[in-house]
């Protein structure tokens, strides 16, 4: 009996912080988030400003919001779900009756107009299906499945328990199951808090991986300079520069080696680096045979040796486009 009576107590205690301190904490770190993203962001648009650089402040400002890009084109059903589901994740927290009577009822004392239950129920089941589609289509796909980390899963499960648990709380699904029943409203604060923490330092970033040739397609495809190329002695280096990143998927649909992926990565050390180029990959370059320069990408030499037969010169230039289309076929498929 004193046995589940200390439980008890110890598990009242972990309501009461739950609901109470680690509610303002999350929110707090989400408050932080923003305000550094806004002011890197206001930092940048007015350096572009000053260079009279206004496509890019045009790009950053709608190129993460709005569906105009060129791989919208490429895929349009899968990038008009995620934008849908973007919307509604962001809609759901912020116009659920329950949450605005809270905001109410606190210091802050605002009121808008909640969205209707019906609305919040259909939205709610778009976020928990598209999340089974994400994660059926990282299991079923070898390609995806070969990009994504255990992180990559997580991520997609974490962010569907508090709409998971905000949607059986609300419709008393699991009242009558012990223990989870009573305390779904605790469970539901608490995977809010912990996606509220993981919102704060999310970030969308491009990686390139161990295959890429250094050809530099994706940089001459970034609408806003968020990937630059620098060739420093014997290396090719490839910077990239988060806070100028609109995650619009160009360098991954250009790349002909399927070597940039973008990937969602947690983790404050991304702030300390959010607004400066680092180093995301380099590439050993080749000498040039006559004057000794560093000049070329060896491995897209390679490429190119490998594409180009010996006999190249020897045939017409459509006979060539064909040998050169079919080496590029071969590549990828053994690729
Ligand atoms: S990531 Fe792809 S497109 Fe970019 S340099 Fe490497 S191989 Fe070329
Ligand atoms: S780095 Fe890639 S994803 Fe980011 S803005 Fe440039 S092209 Fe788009």
């Amino acid at each position: 009996m004193e046995d589940s009576s200390l439980v008890n107590e110890i598990w009242l205690l972990l309501v009461l912080l739950i609901e109470g301190p680690l509610l303002w904490i999350a929110s707090l770190t989400l408050v932080i988030g923003i305000v550094v993203r806004l002011v890197g962001h206001t930092l940048l648009f007015i350096k572009a400003a000053k260079n009279c650089k206004f496509w890019i402040i045009i790009n950053n400002l709608f190129g993460m919001i709005l569906p105009y890009h060129k791989i919208v084109k490429k895929k349009f059903y899968l990038l008009i779900l995620f934008y849908i589901f973007h919307i509604f994740l962001f809609s759901i927290p912020l116009w659920l009756n329950g949450h605005i009577i809270l905001i109410e009822e606190s210091f802050l004392n605002l009121y808008w107009s909640p969205l209707p239950d019906a609305w919040i129920d259909i939205m709610t089941l778009f976020i928990l299906i598209s999340l089974v589609i994400f994660l059926a289509r990282k299991c079923i796909f070898a390609d995806l499945r070969n990009k994504s980390t255990y992180k990559d899963y997580f991520f997609v499960i974490l962010t569907g328990l508090p709409f998971l648990t905000g949607y059986l709380l609300m419709h008393g699904t699991l009242n009558n199951v012990i223990f989870l029943g009573t305390n779904m409203l605790t469970f539901h604060i608490l995977s809010a808090e912990v996606t509220i923490i993981m919102a704060a330092f999310l970030f969308c970033q491009v990686r390139i991986k161990e295959m890429c040739t250094g050809c530099g397609a994706c940089i001459c495809n970034c609408p806003v300079s968020a990937l630059k190329l620098k060739d420093i002695g014997e290396n090719r280096n490839i910077n990239y520069r988060d806070i100028s990143c609109i995650c619009c998927g160009s360098c991954v649909s250009i790349c002909p080696e399927n070597a940039a992926v973008l990937k969602h990565v947690v983790g404050v050390k991304y702030f300390l680096s959010y607004f400066e180029y680092k180093k995301i990959k380099s590439v050993d370059l080749a000498l040039c045979q006559k004057c000794g320069m560093f000049f070329v990408s060896k491995r897209q030499m390679e490429k190119i040796f490998n594409l180009i037969h010996e006999n190249y010169l020897q045939i017409c230039p459509k006979c060539r486009e064909i040998s050169v289309a079919g080496s590029f076929l071969v590549i990828n498929r053994k690729g």
